[in-house]
């Protein structure tokens, strides 16, 4: 799924979180984002997402204007193309994986008698079909994050969104998780955007970075 940002600034009230942004991701690419704490790497994230509205500028996402998706329906539409993980995994604690990977279908209106077969496909993916009806608490953090990957294929995305995946993992587990992804991308096409402030992973993996600086 093609992202372009032409000339994107978000502010929330008097701060200004990213000023003037322009680039071009084409579907199939691998994108890092990269930049210190409070350069803007989650709000860009965001403003994909829709969970931020931007102040100037245009965003076009998999061919749709940002400023002509009024209705509901073409939003929902849209974000059901993109899966996300985050840092802080956002499992629901008292569901089993397999529950929890469900539940993110069911609210897409997935097909119920598919359900089962596609957890199976997505467990076996990150390679946790062993782990399927244990509790978020019975995991390890490497696992838990490969998890919340589960649960975002399970959608079939177009396009993945990464916010600082490997922040909580130890170097092991992120390269891990790093392998998947990239192996999602190459394997899938599926496009790729990921911040991060480990700059090792950016460099082995040569993708082309975007290096925010106080939102520039
Ligand atoms: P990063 O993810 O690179 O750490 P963020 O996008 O989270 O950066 O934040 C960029 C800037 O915007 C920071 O100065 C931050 O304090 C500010 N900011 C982020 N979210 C909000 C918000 N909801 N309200 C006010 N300021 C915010
Ligand atoms: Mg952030």
């Amino acid at each position: 799924m093609d992202v372009v940002f032409d000339s994107v600034s978000k502010s929330y009230g008097p701060i200004t979180a990213l000023k003037e942004i322009s680039f071009e991701i084409k579907k199939g690419d691998f994108v890092f984002v990269v930049g210190a704490s409070g350069s803007g790497k989650s709000t860009l994230i965001k403003l994909i997402l829709r969970q931020v509205k931007l102040s100037t500028g245009r965003i076009i996402v998999g061919g749709s204007d940002y400023l002509k998706l009024k209705s509901f329906h073409n939003i929902d539409k849209l974000r059901r193309k993109i899966g996300v993980i985050f840092q802080d995994f956002q499992l629901i604690s008292d569901l089993t994986i397999e529950e929890n990977i469900a539940l993110g279908l069911d609210i897409v209106n997935f097909d119920p008698h598919l359900i089962p077969s596609n957890i199976d496909v997505v467990l076996k993916k990150v390679k946790l079909s062993n782990r399927r009806f244990l509790f978020p608490s019975q995991l390890s953090g490497g696992e838990l994050q490969r998890a919340c990957l589960a649960r975002a294929l399970s959608i079939d995305p177009e396009l993945i969104l990464a916010d600082e995946p490997t922040g909580n993992l130890d170097s092991v587990n992120a390269w891990n998780l790093i392998k998947l992804l990239k192996d999602i991308n190459e394997k899938q096409g599926t496009t790729i955007i990921m911040t991060t402030h480990h700059l090792d992973f950016v460099k082995s993996l040569e993708k082309n970075v975007i290096t925010l600086s106080k939102g520039s």
